[in-house]
């Protein structure tokens, strides 16, 4: 069955608890109500986020007080008489501190009344919003929330955070700041200015804690204003997803996604891993499947090139490796003919993906040293009739095949008359690295057998080889060439003691 490539709209966000916003404040009033130490913490969080704070405390406790004391700003106006309705008038937010549900209450209504957004501190009952845990390199700021499930939890994955991320990227970031006017007095295309922002978080990331010099800036935009009118015309990526599970994914592969304007994606492609493009960015369906619809290589080539010339820049997302049995070539001559400029990004192959989720090496140095990829389906989906039969019966080689579910059986046969012993372990892995992944164990004899039990979902790759053995298998039994050696050793000792 044919398929046209579709556009999918794929809704990219999750429910959130709670959704982060950063409020603005320099020189917005806020109020504070309450005479605890807690009062004071949140004055000194909101003075530092530019606020001009008054803090209505007529009877501040002493540990308020030492903490205004401490902080000796001017921000901070502490005013020595209760709140009332009248100081929302003009206010940004407003936060209480108390112990008091009635009070809680009251001061929540005023503020509803008087449209100001309201936080009694660590009581969620009566908030319009919480203050999350915060990481600071402003102007970069990283919010932490739990929505109150775990502060500790939230402390945890903030300290994580922290350790994490250079305090010298809080420079950079105020480069950015400094630096943008600059950019946009060049009038670049928006390509160039991408690339632009591309080539700075580059060296931002690379150089977190280094100062960032006007040198760096002026390199910087003389690249991009004499860049290459390729870019201009779009390009094209071949980027490999990988098996399934998104943390196999390489760094190259996620900035790629992150600065896509169109996903061209297989069937096989894992939603997780989709979720990593640009929100921006238009997701288009273009799966080949073994036996059910697909879209014609020809359509995919013409889209590729099609969009790439209108100066997008297109990822052509593909599973695992691109460059293993995934028609790379076609796309890449494709784009060459057409003068696009064309790169890939190579993805975890499912071999390597499933090897290592089964712990077990694809070669060995005493029964596997050889690997091979194999399909078990040719163009027409049959058995290819030019497998090399004498490698496949090969014992030192592992042997990996790719699209096996409609042809395991006969392939298995098909070694087994060329010489491949029965008890040759083999491991089907259906959905290998998702959530959902099943492995199945069993020899050469019998896994067709075993695959056949029950109808199943989604992809399948075997392995076959005697590097393939379970954790308790004997290798002795396994290495038909050392078990010989051993009889015959055996023998000759046997012989030297009757001599
Ligand atoms: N380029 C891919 C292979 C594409 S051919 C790679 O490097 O892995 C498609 C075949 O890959 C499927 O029929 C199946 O045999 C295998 N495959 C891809 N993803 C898989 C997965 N998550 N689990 C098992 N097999 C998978």
């Amino acid at each position: 069955m044919i398929r046209k490539p579709t556009e999918t709209r794929i809704s990219r966000i999750e429910p959130l608890a709670r959704l982060p916003v950063f409020f603005g404040l320099k020189g917005r009033r806020v109020i504070i109500a309450g005479g605890s130490e807690a009062a004071g913490w949140k004055a000194e969080l909101l003075a530092a986020a530019g606020a001009r704070v008054s803090l209505y405390a007529p009877d501040a406790s002493e540990e308020l007080l030492s903490v205004l004391t401490g902080l000796n700003d001017t921000a901070i106006d502490h005013i020595r008489e209760p709140w009332s309705i009248n100081v929302f008038t003009g206010a940004a937010l407003a936060i209480l501190a108390t112990e008091n549900d009635a009070e809680a209450q009251a001061f929540r209504c005023a503020a509803i009344a008087a449209g100001v957004p309201c936080n009694v501190v660590d009581r969620p009952a009566f908030c319009d919003f919480s203050f999350g845990g915060i990481v600071n390199r402003s102007p970069l700021i990283i919010g932490i929330s739990t929505d109150g499930a775990a502060p500790v939890f939230g402390q945890a994955i903030r300290a994580k955070i922290e350790a994490m991320l250079p305090q010298g990227l809080a420079r950079w970031a105020e480069a950015a700041q400094t630096w943008r006017p600059a950019v946009q007095a060049l009038k670049l295309s928006f390509q160039k200015r991408r690339s632009f922002w591309e080539r700075f978080t580059t060296l931002a990331l690379s150089r977190p804690n280094d100062l960032p010099r006007d040198d760096d800036r002026n390199s910087l935009l003389a690249l991009s204003a004499t860049e290459a009118t390729l870019s201009e015309r779009g390009s094209a990526v071949l980027v490999g997803a990988g098996p399934g599970d998104p943390e196999l994914l390489t760094l190259k592969a996620v900035r790629a996604l992150q600065s896509a304007d169109i996903v061209l994606y297989d069937d096989l492609v894992s939603r997780a891993v989709l979720d990593f493009a640009r929100r921006e960015a238009k997701t288009m369906l273009v799966g080949k499947t073994g036996h059910g619809p697909s879209c014609k290589q020809e359509d995919i080539n013409r889209l590729m090139v099609s969009f790439a010339q209108q100066g997008k820049r297109v990822i052509r997302l593909k599973s695992g490796d691109p460059m293993v049995f995934g028609r790379a070539t076609e796309e890449i001559d494709a784009c060459r003919a057409a003068g696009v400029a064309v790169e890939v990004i190579p993805g975890i192959t499912t071999a390597q993906g499933v090897a290592s989720r089964i712990l077990r090496s694809l070669t060995h140095r005493a029964v596997a040293r050889r690997l091979q990829f194999v399909t078990g389906h040719d163009t027409a989906g049959q058995l290819p009739p030019d497998i090399d039969w004498r490698s496949i019966a090969d014992q030192s080689a592992t042997t990996v095949i790719y699209m096996p579910a409609r042809t395991i059986r006969a392939l298995a046969d098909a070694a087994l008359v060329h010489g491949l012993p029965r008890e040759t372990p083999a491991i089907a892995v259906y959905n290998a690295t998702r959530a959902d992944e099943e492995v199945i164990e069993g020899s050469i004899a019998s896994l067709p057998d075993i695959m056949g039990t029950k109808e199943r979902n989604g992809p399948v790759i075997v392995l076959i080889g005697r590097s393939m053995k379970g954790a308790g298998d004997d290798w002795a039994a396994l290495m038909p060439q050392a078990s010989e050696d051993a009889a015959l050793s055996k023998q000759n000792t046997a012989i030297a003691g009757s001599a």
